[in-house]
């Protein structure tokens, strides 16, 4: 059997275990996320979620901090804080997020790959092996990266620009030959302006100094470990510019410019 088709299986076998216990053993395993990268687009940077709540709801995942003070990246119940210089420091449980999102990764498969793989590629046989790109998976990428290009953005100040604006300034990091452990999530295309269509990968080095927003990568020698969910667990700032913001649309073309 190829490692693909063990991995489809696993992942196959795992939905339909999820399919017989029905939604009563599946409750609790969720993605959370708090607001949304509408609100981000909007120039909301400031949130009133503590750190320490939201670790409450998943040890795993990515987002940014109040006045848009980087990127956070989380794995195995450790949080940390990309500043726009790529240091990395670890969060504090009393800083706050006006955007996150997070779970209690239990991955159901495993791939290894040992060839080298693109962004582009490694989303084309992920989706490939995924029993439905209309659900919601989060996934780690452990590892040997050849090349990795990463962004951070810098704190802001009040009055806050559209993030479009903002990530004009953003700084940009190229890491070669580095290990490292990506974190991120697949969403469904329809999930426009909740988040981000597709893969968000964020990235820590090993030794867990530098990383960033994932704009694009080649890897190879890779543990990738994917796990999925139905359940989407959104929550809505109550206070601040969230209650008066014009929050219609997902802007495609500010999301892919703002991604990429
Ligand atoms: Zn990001």
């Amino acid at each position: 059997m190829s490692v693909e088709t063990k991995f489809i299986r696993a992942l196959h076998s795992h939905r339909h275990e999820h399919t017989r216990l029905h939604a009563e053993a599946d409750k609790g395993h969720e993605i959370f996320q708090s607001s949304l990268l509408n609100s981000l687009l909007k120039g909301i940077y400031d949130g009133n979620l503590s750190y320490r709540e939201l670790a409450a709801h998943g040890d795993f995942g990515l987002g940014t901090f109040n006045a848009l003070d980087g990127e956070m990246i989380a794995f195995d119940g450790n949080f940390y804080q990309i500043l726009s210089s790529g240091k990395a420091n670890a969060v504090k449980p009393q800083q706050k997020t006006p955007f996150a999102l997070v779970t209690f990764f239990k991955p159901e498969a495993h791939l290894s790959v040992a060839t080298p793989m693109s962004y582009e590629e490694f989303g084309r046989q992920l989706d490939k092996v995924v029993p439905s790109t209309n659900l919601f998976y989060s996934v780690k990428v452990e590892g040997h990266f050849d090349l990795i290009k990463a962004r951070s953005v810098p704190k802001q100040k009040k009055p806050y620009r559209p993030l479009l604006e903002v990530v004009e300034e953003q700084s940009l990091f190229e890491f070669k030959n580095i290990k490292g452990t990506m974190v991120g999530f697949r969403f469904p295309d329809y999930t426009q302006g909740i988040n981000v269509p597709g893969y968000h990968l964020h990235f820590l080095s090993e030794d867990k100094s530098r990383g960033g927003h994932v704009t694009s990568f080649s890897m190879h020698g890779v543990k990738i470990a994917v796990d999925h969910t139905a359940n989407l667990h959104l929550e809505m700032p109550q206070q601040g510019d969230f209650l008066k913001a014009r929050l219609a649309k997902g802007d495609a073309d500010a999301i892919r410019k703002i991604e990429r």
